[in-house]
């Protein structure tokens, strides 16, 4: 009998795909651990490497701190550190970290049967809760709170608040559902229970970070407080523009994604959230809000970062546990401080350069590099093809085809 894909092993998929000898000795180029690469993931035909590059000039509550950057766009490691110049120094604060969880009721028929039981029993649910995770509560986490929310058309979520401590907390969350699920099923035989999982959209995880920047900074030129104005009102824009507002989150994910992906950590779980959080007030708004007061600028911006210094990808790929050793961070509320600074400085280098040289001027010389890869310069050809872009006035692909032919004439 043919084996099925997942069975087959990875020199069978290989064989199976019947690539050219070029494309397939490009997917045997691999650096993980053989087992740990395809147990992590299924249907495992190779590994996908995008650079990993560090973020410079970062002060973090008053703590020097480099910071890795894992992204194939080119520029954003440069804004990141360009922002966190400006900036000097950033105050970070949290002030809970829980994870939510919900059990879901549908069809609701007594609701307040339902309720009131579950508020008179308070102890046997964390009980329960206890005995589904034990080794959280070990380590000082475990069930915090207990809410309802009902909404019409017969739904009832349970919401369940748990300290996952350094962990991003999912699997942990969802086991101790699933043991309070089962609670559920004795004490409601006659209600249906939907669902239960731990919900992304992680408001009881919020960071804040801000940072105050002396106009002159903000300029070469002496037109610190108008570029600092501009800013002012480019954050209001994005308050009130959903196709601005998409723009400018971008930017800041541009930051936060890097950093969470270099160190292994989930990188859907947290856009997820930051993209639910943009839009709390029921119209999707830009994050971070940035003013002017007495020549000076003020930067703040609180975001749900849920993110782990434990499980998931952090300590099963390698150089994710590098990235956390290089920050020195040993615990999950330092490295989303850090993470949400990296947005903040993000954002600061973004708006700047839109509200004053435009964008494109340092966004497409660093993109030049990236250009000469693209059309096949290799070796020294790269930095040669890179200088004679930087000196056109407009880059495309074609122009930098043209001009690697004749540096090869
Ligand atoms: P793990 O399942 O890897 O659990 C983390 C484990 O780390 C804990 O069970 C704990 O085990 C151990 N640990 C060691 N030190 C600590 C510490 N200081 N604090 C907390 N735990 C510690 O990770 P998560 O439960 O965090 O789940 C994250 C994974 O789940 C990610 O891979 C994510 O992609 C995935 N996922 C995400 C979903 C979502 O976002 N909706 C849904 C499903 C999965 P012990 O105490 O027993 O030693």
């Amino acid at each position: 009998m043919n084996k099925k894909f997942y069975q087959m092993t990875l020199k069978e998929r290989l064989d199976h795909l019947n690539l050219s000898a070029d494309s397939r000795a490009i997917l045997e180029q691999t650096a993980l651990d053989a087992v740990v690469a395809n147990n992590l993931i299924e249907n495992q035909i190779s590994e996908f490497e995008i650079p990993l590059g560090l973020a410079q000039n970062f002060v973090i509550n008053d703590k020097k701190i480099l910071i890795p950057m894992a992204t194939e766009e080119p520029s954003v490691i440069a804004a990141a550190s360009n922002g966190a110049r400006m900036a000097q120094s950033f105050v970070a604060e949290i002030s809970q970290r829980l994870m939510r969880g919900q059990i879901v009721f549908y069809d609701v028929k007594n609701l307040s049967v339902l309720t009131e039981k579950i508020a008179t029993h308070h102890d046997a649910i964390f009980k329960k809760a206890q005995e589904a995770y034990p080794s959280i509560v070990k380590r000082g986490g475990g069930l915090r709170h207990i809410d309802s929310r009902f909404f019409d058309s017969g739904f009832l979520s349970i919401d369940f608040q748990i300290d996952v401590k350094d962990a991003m907390g999912a699997n942990i969350v969802n086991a101790i559902l699933e043991g309070v699920s089962a609670l559920f099923y004795e004490w409601f035989p006659d209600e249906k229970i939907l669902f239960s999982i731990l919900s992304n959209y992680a408001t009881e995880s919020l960071v804040t970070v801000t940072c105050e920047i002396p106009v002159e900074r903000l300029s070469k030129t002496g037109d610190g407080l108008a570029v600092a104005k501009k800013i002012e009102r480019a954050s209001q824009f994005a308050k009130l523009d959903a196709y601005r507002a998409a723009t400018h989150n971008k930017g800041i994910m541009n930051g936060i994604e890097a950093v969470v992906i270099a160190t292994g950590n989930d990188s859907r779980a947290v856009n997820a959230a930051v993209h639910a959080y943009a839009a709390r007030s029921g119209t999707y708004q830009g994050l971070g809000d940035w003013s002017v007061s007495a020549d000076k600028l003020f930067g703040t911006l609180t975001l749900p970062l849920a993110v782990a210094s434990v499980g998931g990808g952090t300590k099963v790929l390698e150089k994710a546990k590098v990235a956390l050793e290089i920050m020195q961070i040993t615990d999950a509320q330092s490295l989303a401080k850090t993470i949400a600074a990296v947005g903040l400085a993000q954002n600061l280098a973004a708006l700047r350069a839109l509200v004053s040289e435009g964008i494109q001027k340092g966004h497409m010389s660093l993109q030049a590099r990236s250009l000469a890869l693209s059309v096949g310069a290799s070796g020294d050809e790269v930095s040669a093809l890179t200088q004679l872009l930087r000196q056109e006035k407009k880059m495309n692909q074609a122009l930098a085809a043209s001009l690697l032919k004749k540096l090869r004439e």
